[in-house]
């Protein structure tokens, strides 16, 4: 391997723990201990927020009045391409059944979870197209429940474009709730909510540790770190394209890191002499998370070929990839560890974020190593069933009491012994 860095991250984002753990351990269970009170003064006290926490139809309405005409018909689309292509993730899963032996069939059953609770952030940016890729897949899915959190704005509600897409999208209740109180509230079933089975959603380090922590009593979509990036460009490459969509990534956290990949050290060169004044050019809070995330947690790796940027790729299991290289069916045949690919100069991670259809709640920190993103799966229990003949089940009988037996479970054996001998009376099946 002869990768050469032109830019070194000088910190992980996994650096960041911190005491964050025992920040959420403690509200937890000051919340679970002192319910929708405990949940309210917790709002209070971070978020400077009194009003009301579950929103009246009325408020509901007076959001949707307040969003512009022309944005909410841009929600719509979005909102149109993420739920149609959920149903086609849907129409990958179902039941099926399969006649093992004679008389003997095994099945699997889609069965949605009953509750979902989905967090929408929203400290640092409106994340309105959170509300959009979790409400509207757990709509798809068919949960019985959902319900969404968003954090209130200090002396507000939750901005109405938050609300007006988590009613668009299916909500049953929306809560004026951020943070670990927001997950507590869903998880626990406050406020009038039945508990959750399932939290989703992207959020905070605040956020992302209650999910961890409440995992195992009720199910998470994954655990999810702060939002990275990663362009592999060849010469092809536009340099201003791959500088300003790196610049676009970097924006969403301080510690948002962002990795351009190539082979060509002439457009590493633009790009690296370019960000930093794209970065200059946006507005104070983007400015001041993209500067933090491209100083720290940036990295440019000069690679001899094409196999060696996959490979390098491969290797940081980046949440968002981005190709703007030749040969584009190559890469999508080659790469094997992203959370969502993005082939192309025509199409960018912000497409994919906020409109294009596919989910934006990602596998972060390696995490697509193992794991998709949100989907409509997520949402979904593959569970089995069997049923079969008396006479279907004899060779199944059999071999279980055997197996059993060497195993040392008696009882296993007999559950199967008392049938033999009642469906075949005075055969020896030893
Ligand atoms: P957030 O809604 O996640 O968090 C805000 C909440 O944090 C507040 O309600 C507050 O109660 C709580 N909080 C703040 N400081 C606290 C403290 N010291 N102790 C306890 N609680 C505290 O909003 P955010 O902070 O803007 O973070 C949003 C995150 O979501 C970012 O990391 C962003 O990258 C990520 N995100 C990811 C995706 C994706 O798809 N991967 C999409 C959108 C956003």
């Amino acid at each position: 391997m002869t990768v050469e860095y032109l830019k070194k991250a000088a910190r992980r984002s996994t650096d960041d723990s911190g005491d964050v753990r025992e920040t959420v351990k403690a509200i937890l269970d000051e919340i679970e201990k002192g319910g929708d009170a405990a949940a309210r003064a917790v709002a209070a006290r971070f978020d400077k927020y009194e009003g009301d926490i579950v929103l009246t139809d009325d408020a509901i309405e007076a959001a949707a009045a307040a969003v512009p005409e022309r944005l909410k018909d841009d929600i719509r689309y979005a909102h149109d391409n993420v739920r149609r292509f959920a149903e086609a993730q849907k129409a990958t899963i179902g039941d099926t059944q399969l006649e093992i032996a004679p008389g003997l069939i095994a099945g699997q059953k889609a069965i949605p979870v009953s509750a979902a609770g989905c967090y929408a952030p929203g400290g640092r940016y409106a994340h309105v197209a959170s509300a959009l890729m979790t409400v509207t897949t757990a709509k798809v899915a068919g949960c019985g429940h959902i319900a969404a959190c968003s954090p209130p704005r200090p002396g507000q509600g939750v901005h109405p474009a938050i609300v007006y897409t988590a009613h668009l999208c299916g909500a049953d209740r929306i809560l004026a709730l951020g943070g670990v109180q927001g997950v507590a509230a869903m998880a626990f079933g406050l406020f009038g909510l039945p508990k959750a089975d399932i939290l989703v959603g992207p959020g905070n380090q605040f956020v992302a540790e209650a999910k961890r922590m409440l995992f195992g009593r009720v199910g998470i979509d994954m655990f999810a770190g702060p939002t990275d990036s990663l362009i592999i460009a060849d010469e092809t490459a536009d340099p201003e394209i791959a500088a300003v969509d790196l610049v676009g990534q970097a924006e969403h956290g301080y510690n948002s890191p962002v990795w351009l990949v190539t082979t060509y050290r002439g457009l590493a060169e633009k790009v690296m002499a370019r960000v930093p004044q794209l970065i200059a050019e946006l507005p104070e809070l983007n400015r001041r998370n993209a500067e933090a995330a491209w100083r720290d947690y940036a990295e440019v790796i000069l690679c001899s070929d094409r196999h060696e940027m996959a490979r390098v790729s491969d290797d940081v299991a980046p949440e968002h990839l981005t190709v703007q290289a030749a040969d584009l069916d190559w890469w999508l045949d080659r790469l094997s560890c992203y959370g969502s690919l993005f082939l192309g100069e025509e199409t960018t991670v912000a497409y994919g974020d906020k409109a294009s259809g596919t989910n934006h709640v990602l596998p972060t920190s390696g995490a697509a190593r193992y794991t998709g993103g949100l989907s409509v799966h997520k949402f979904m229990k593959l569970v089995t069933w069997q049923r079969s003949t008396r006479d279907g089940a004899r060779r199944v009988a059999e071999a279980t009491a055997r197996i059993s037996r060497l195993e040392g479970m008696e009882g296993h054996a007999r559950s199967a012994d008392v049938r033999l001998a009642k469906y075949y009376p005075g055969e020896n099946f030893n």
